[in-house]
């Protein structure tokens, strides 16, 4: 019988294969030790640099798995599935960062950070989020001037993933004043390594979730770059950040499903084994029809990250799909961690049981990488445009 286009092919079941293993046996049973401590898993990130995951997309000559979106999604559902902090580190190091210099990074730059990157060895952060500017994020504050042939950064960047933890930064910022009404021109990117003088780690956050992803303040200080840190063309850095954002955006849909679908099959085996009035509480209507629910909104949800994937690996228009799946995964996910803590009544609230960490840890998904009411205005002028005359 062939394969269904959505089930994985051969090659990414003997991949994902490899993966699920070392997730159950060494990610999975230290996950709750990492969500109370908040230590960033050093070690973890070295073992999974070895199997690929930091070089997903990064193609083979920069020692990269070249892997199409497709795959690479299917792989951060099942890592959020184990851990959704190890999820979320592995996702925006590849889809920000990683995904912003494949997009525009020269030739000289790529062969620089993109082995050390796809290897673990460096991890990425990628600044664009500010304290003044978070959805409205083209109204961003931090300055490059150029200066003695090259750039000098200054402006604090917020929330941002790996910020104390990376090896490269990759940060947006203004070097040309925005013409009347385009507030995205005159946005441009830089790469530097860790360690570059006038780079200052602020703040750590101590987060409701996620909390072994590591969250911190970046502050720029006359922080002097040369002339080639520059990524792509100057003054256009914004649309490629729009680009990478839709990139992101699968991302962020498939760790959504593997953390809803931790969250479901933890109270689908609950269900099976509690026992009130009588019989196991799933054999309720009550408590029967909630994990149908969980399960019919996640499959879907898992439909509409594969078809925004689909679409970006041919090479299509997928800011409408990427939003559709990130806006519908996230908000069913959040239900469905929801609905497993009730599933486990009382239990479902102490921390004996994953399920308050599955329900802490989704909550970002529909904040991170635009809000579901960002994401809302995005789908909204689409249809518009596909239905006005
Ligand atoms: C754990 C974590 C990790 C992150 N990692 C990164 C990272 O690696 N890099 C990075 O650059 N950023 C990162 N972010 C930032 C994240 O992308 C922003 O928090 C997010 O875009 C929202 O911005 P904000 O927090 O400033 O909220 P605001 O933009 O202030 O929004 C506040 C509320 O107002 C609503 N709102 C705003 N504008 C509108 C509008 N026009 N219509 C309707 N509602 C609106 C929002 O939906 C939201 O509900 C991270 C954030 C967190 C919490």
């Amino acid at each position: 019988m062939s394969e269904l286009w959505f089930e994985p092919t051969p090659d990414e079941r003997a991949l994902l294969g490899a993966l699920g293993s070392f997730l159950t046996d060494r990610v999975v049973p230290t996950a709750a030790e990492r969500d109370a401590s908040g230590a960033f898993p050093h070690d973890l990130v070295r073992e999974l640099g070895e199997l690929g995951v930091f070089g997903l997309q990064v193609p083979e000559a920069y020692g990269g798995l070249g892997l199409p979106t497709r795959t690479a999604a299917r792989i951060l559902e099942e890592i959020a599935w184990a851990d959704g902090s190890l999820g979320l580190t592995v996702a925006s190091h590849n889809s920000l960062a990683t995904g912003h210099l494949l997009l525009d990074a020269s030739e000289e730059q790529k062969e620089r950070y993109l082995p050390k990157m796809a290897s673990g060895e460096w991890l990425g952060a990628w600044g664009l989020t500010e304290p003044g500017a978070g959805s409205d994020a083209a109204a961003l504050s931090t300055r490059a001037e150029e200066a003695d042939g090259g750039w000098v950064l200054n402006g604090t960047k917020q929330f941002i993933t790996q910020g104390s933890v990376a090896g490269v930064y990759v940060i947006n910022a203004r070097t040309d004043p925005a013409p009347e009404g385009k507030p995205h021109r005159g946005i441009s990117t830089f790469v530097f390594p860790a360690g570059t003088p006038g780079l200052t780690i602020g703040r750590k956050e101590d987060k409701l979730g996620l909390r072994s992803s590591d969250t911190a303040q970046l502050i720029f200080e006359d922080l002097r770059l040369p002339a080639d840190a520059l990524v792509g063309e100057r003054g256009r850095g914004f649309y490629t950040v729009l680009r990478v954002l839709d990139g992101g955006r699968v991302g962020i849909a498939a760790l959504s499903v593997g953390l809803g679908r931790a969250a479901l099959e933890f109270a689908a085996r609950y269900a099976g084994e509690r026992r009130q009035f009588g019989r196991p509480i799933g054999r309720f209507e009550g408590v029967g029809f909630q994990l149908a629910q969980m399960s019919t909104d996640l499959e879907a949800a898992r439909m509409l990250y594969l078809k925004a994937a689909e679409l970006k690996d041919a090479g299509r228009d997928y800011t409408l799909a990427a939003a559709q799946a990130k806006l519908f995964a996230s908000e069913v996910a959040t239900r469905a961690a929801d609905a497993a803590i009730q599933i486990l009544g009382g239990y479902g609230y102490i921390k004996d049981y994953p399920v308050e960490r599955y329900w802490r840890d989704v909550r970002l998904m529909r904040i991170g990488e635009g809000t579901s009411e960002i994401l809302k205005l995005v789908i909204a002028k689409r249809v518009l445009e596909r239905y006005s005359a």
